[in-house]
């Protein structure tokens, strides 16, 4: 394949293995919201993606798909353990997560996320033309910038990381918390979804690698903080992401999409209202407040089971990582527990799914959904509410979300809660249900002003027109 001017550096590759009835095995493309979003400028640049194809022990060639050059890194079942599920999941994931779970520090683990980054350093280096410009993707891959940057001088290098940068507090409980600073200093812009991010990064990079940040330098959304490292200047800022948001609005004005959410709130047995979480199973989402919130409110009567539901769609996540089982138990108990009290039969009070729905489904299910609860203890942006409010062309619905949730800065017309406070969480609740209307539809009016004017093209243009680099001829 010829060499790229523009790649994408990612841990997992925009595609899945699928199996045909007929037992033979073929890539198909799977496009999730960061792919679309740099799709035009993957094809507009001679594009290539580098990354994990999905599937350890298998070496696959590279191949094309939808416009642009894919680049397997391939992965032993050894690696995925220690550098996927152990560094990054079971290390990072939950310090940068306000250690809402205890970080693992282990040493192999750390060598194996080192080797990894740098086969994924090689990797890019292969493919990009003389000056090309890389965009490396989240905590996975944080000291690619810096392998990358020695192997290839030349290239222009942009990072951006996906979840919370912790406080420096945090951060410095990392045995190798010098070499990630580093590592993400190989690049010429590093991004974060928050302001307070870029500013605790800033802070560290003086503070570990004795590099001082320029006068004034604040890190503020489009404004880029600045770090001199030697003669070369790497920007620190803060670009918030989002939502293909006209595309979900046209998803939930379809005909289709509008007839099935009819037919769930008719499967549902037309409850009065319906409460709505959707969420990957992970310990950071919170979805242990909110089924405790609504378990208190029911037994409280300041609920009624018999006008009043909960659906909890959970995506399975992360499965052999020890603490997500632990949490999955919980979860389903407090599920048994509640519907154990006050369902009948014919009528549960929280449906309960652990699986994971297509787009068309996810739009028709934000539409039957009166409220929608986010309540995340931690979560970098949470793309979740910003889906809901884009599907809410009808104005209707209300949004109850959590304060730390990156999305929190923007949705400010939300219910916006505490999840460690479970009191507000079932005040909040309860207003969100019985909220007037006209008040109702002056917040989502506010909310989709905020999602449609902000969505995930001007988040990818934002970022590359920081980085300096050329966009669409
Ligand atoms: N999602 C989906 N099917 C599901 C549940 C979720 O396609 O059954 C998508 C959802 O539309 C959203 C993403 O998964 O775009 C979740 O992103 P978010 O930032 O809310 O959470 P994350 O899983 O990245 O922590």
């Amino acid at each position: 394949s010829p060499l790229a001017d523009f790649i994408v550096v990612a841990n997992r590759l925009p595609v899945d293995l699928e199996e045909a009835e007929d037992g033979t095995q073929r890539w198909r493309h799977s496009p999730g919201g960061l792919v679309s979003a740099l799709e035009p400028f993957l094809r507009a640049r001679r594009g290539a993606w580098v990354g994990w194809p999905g599937v350890a022990d298998v070496d696959v060639e590279p191949f094309e798909a939808a416009d642009k050059y894919l680049h397997p890194v391939s992965l032993s079942s050894a690696e995925f353990r220690d550098y996927y599920e152990g560094f990054s999941n079971a290390t990072l994931w939950p310090l940068y997560h306000d250690v809402v779970a205890p970080p693992v520090f282990d040493r192999s683990w750390w060598e194996s996320y080192v080797r990894v980054n740098h086969r994924f350093a090689e990797s890019c280096a292969e493919v990009a033309a003389e000056g090309a410009t890389v965009w490396i993707q989240d905590y996975q891959l944080q000291l690619v910038p810096a392998m990358l940057r020695d192997l290839r001088p030349d290239l222009r290098i942009g990072f951006f990381l996906h979840i919370p940068f912790p406080p420096v507090e945090l951060f410095m409980q990392l045995p190798w918390r010098t070499e990630i600073v580093r590592g993400l200093l190989g690049a010429d812009l590093v991004g974060f979804h928050r302001p307070g991010g870029a500013q605790n990064f800033l802070w560290l990079a003086r503070r570990l690698a004795g590099f001082e940040p320029s006068r004034g330098s604040v890190g503020v959304r489009n404004r880029p903080g600045v770090v001199q490292v030697g003669d070369r200047p790497v920007r620190v800022g803060a670009f918030p992401i989002s939502i293909d948001a006209t595309g979900f609005d046209a998803l939930a004005r379809s005909r289709e999409t509008q007839a099935r959410a009819k037919e769930i709130r008719a499967e549902l047995g037309n409850p009065r209202r319906i409460m709505l979480g959707v969420d990957r199973l992970d310990y950071t989402k919170g979805i242990d407040v909110r089924l405790h919130a609504f378990g208190e409110l029911l037994k409280e009567g300041r609920l009624d089971a018999e006008d009043t539901v909960m659906i909890q769609l959970a995506t399975p996540s992360r499965e052999r990582v020890e603490h997500y089982k632990k949490m999955r138990e919980e979860i389903e108990r407090e599920v048994g527990r509640i519907n154990g009290q006050f369902s009948r039969v014919g009528r549960p009070a929280v449906h309960y799914m652990h699986s994971s729905v297509e787009r068309t489904e996810l739009a028709a299910f934000y539409c039957a959904a009166d409220v929608m609860v986010v309540t995340p203890v931690r979560d970098g942006m949470n793309l979740v509410c910003k889906e809901y409010a884009a599907c809410r062309h009808d104005l209707g619905g209300a949004l109850v979300l959590s304060e730390f949730a990156g999305a929190a800065a923007e949705l400010t017309s939300a219910f916006l809660v505490n999840p460690h406070d479970l009191d507000g969480v079932k005040n909040s609740l309860v207003a969100a249900l019985n909220v007037d209307p006209t008040e109702g539809r002056r917040r989502m009016r506010a909310l989709r002003r905020q999602v449609l004017t902000h969505d995930v093209d001007r988040w990818a243009r934002s970022f590359l027109e920081a980085l300096g680099t050329q966009l669409t001829p």
